[in-house]
């Protein structure tokens, strides 16, 4: 949709106060799009945050700015003192605890919305923790148990942004036109349960989040500093957890350096390296046939518990589920460079937003395995667009500023179903007020498969039978 077009409608009425936390490229994002459209004036806003960035869109929005890290020892006072009933808790920063921050909302009665499950600072790198201990399935787990000792309340929205968030609502409408384009006769899923059952009803095998990042400055990246479209903190810290992935019922045998997790839902398994130096076939319409990082993620775990058939006690069919990320190509050389430097940061950080000159984030969900083999849907944002829709945005950080839009919507107009995923909630509804921000949302069938190699193969363990078997996504 053209700026033109765009609405500046009230999607939902925010009566209480916001309190924000993180005020960086996504904290800047997404202020814009909650000034227009929840109801809230800028002098029932605070922003919370460590640094001085963002301080001057703040000054320019009229709205209070405090600087100040929040720590396990002072965010009950800190943060307390913002937070009371009615009230909405969002947090965007890095290195805070989002079980710790959710369960002070619920203590205050805010709601609450974050956009991963992040631990305090330190915990990524922390070398007594196991790779099981440093993964997003353990801090996944960490806020499902949270969910099961509060139950209903308030509600929270666990990691609702782009991906993970976003992708998850793109899936089911995926799915939908998948069974509409094959045929397949089903009713309308209403619960988890119906949803798992259409996947696998349509054979799906295995779903990426399938990314291809084109945005480029004229300024190209210098030796010594690590340059990115988002957060250069948030993945340098996911791209050196463990590489994890949602591990499906067609997979034939576990990674000869997999893993499973030793207690929790049993989804998800972990290779013993870094998520940033493992690369995975993917494709989406524009770049076609590429290679991506298969950084850990929060959706490639949820997805994958969430598409679950179990027969009793038995697992009879889940997809697996992954991220396979091209990030723009500057971040793509910071990565090699820091996997040189045995993944110590570079000493500087370039996040682009101003000085983007083209291209665009082709982010979406690729399901394959069904009888049109590959599908995939998603937003093809382009930086023009992202421009002329909202201030203080790149095409990535609109993405995630229209996911948590969407999100806080969904919050308000459901404020007691305490904490839920984003793959419970109501994915036409948030899909209504993203498509504002997304540019092109399309859907391209291909008959590409993690086997086209030109005739280049050597020796390679490949599985010709089985296109969809993960050591044919892998490269190795
Ligand atoms: P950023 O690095 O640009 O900004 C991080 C912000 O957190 C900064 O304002 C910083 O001052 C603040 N911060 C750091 N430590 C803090 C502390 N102790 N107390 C208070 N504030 C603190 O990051 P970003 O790109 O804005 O991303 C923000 C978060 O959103 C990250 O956790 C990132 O992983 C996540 N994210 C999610 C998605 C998604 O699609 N789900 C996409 C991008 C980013």
């Amino acid at each position: 949709m053209s700026q033109a077009t765009t609405r500046h409608e009230t999607f939902a009425q925010l009566k209480g106060k916001l309190l924000l936390v993180g005020c960086g490229s996504i904290g800047q994002a997404v202020l814009p799009l909650i000034l227009r459209h929840l109801d809230v004036s800028p002098d029932r806003i605070t922003i919370v945050t460590a640094d001085s960035r963002g301080r001057d869109v703040a000054a320019e929005l009229g709205i209070t700015f405090i600087e100040q890290a929040v720590t396990r020892e002072n965010y009950r006072d800190l943060l307390g003192s913002h937070l009371s009933a009615g009230d909405f808790f969002l947090n965007l920063s890095v290195d805070v605890s989002s079980v710790d921050m959710m369960l002070l909302a619920r203590e205050k009665g805010a709601l609450y919305l974050d956009t991963v499950v992040e631990p305090w600072g330190g915990a990524y790198f922390d070398p007594s923790l196991t790779p099981s201990e440093r993964s997003n399935y353990a801090l996944r787990e960490s806020m499902l148990a949270l969910r099961r000792e509060l139950g209903k309340g308030p509600t929270a929205v666990s990691a609702q942004g782009a991906n993970p968030g976003m992708v998850s609502q793109l899936l089911k409408e995926a799915l939908l036109i998948v069974a509409r384009d094959t045929g397949t006769s089903h009713t309308q899923p209403t619960t988890r349960e119906g949803w798992a059952d259409l996947a696998r009803a349509l054979g799906l095998k295995a779903v990426h989040i399938a990314e291809r990042d084109t945005q480029v400055s004229n300024t190209p990246k210098r030796v010594g500093e690590f340059v990115n479209t988002w957060s250069i903190d948030g993945f340098v810290s996911e791209g050196c957890q463990p590489a994890e992935m949602g591990w499906g019922t067609h997979e034939k045998g576990l990674p000869h350096d997999g893993a499973r997790h030793p207690m929790g839902c049993d989804a998800a398994i972990y290779l013993n390296r870094p998520g940033a130096s493992t690369r995975v076939r993917t494709w989406t319409p524009k770049a076609g046939p590429i290679i991506g990082f298969l950084i850990t993620h929060n959706e490639a775990i949820s997805i994958a518990d969430y598409y679950t058939v179990r027969e009793g006690e038995k697992v009879v069919y889940r997809p697996t589920s992954h991220y396979a990320y091209h990030p723009c190509d500057a971040a793509v050389l910071s990565v090699h460079e820091l996997q040189g430097n045995g993944w110590q940061q570079q000493p500087e950080q370039r996040l682009m937003m101003e000085e983007i000159v083209s291209g665009i984030d082709e982010l979406g969900v690729l399901l394959m395995g069904h009888a049109k083999g590959a599908f995939w849907y998603g937003s093809q944002l382009s930086i023009e667009e992202a421009r002329e829709l909202a201030p203080h945005n790149s095409a990535t950080s609109l993405q995630v500023a229209a996911g948590v839009l969407g999100g806080m919507v969904w919050a308000i107009e459901n404020p007691a179903e305490g904490i839920v995923e984003a793959d419970e909630l109501d994915h036409v509804r948030v899909l209504e007020v993203m498509r504002n921000y997304l540019g092109p949302v399309t859907g391209a069938y291909s008959d590409w498969t993690p086997l086209d190699r030109r005739g280049v193969l050597f020796s390679e363990d490949i599985d010709q039978d089985d296109p969809w078997q993960f050591k044919n996504i892998r490269v190795l």
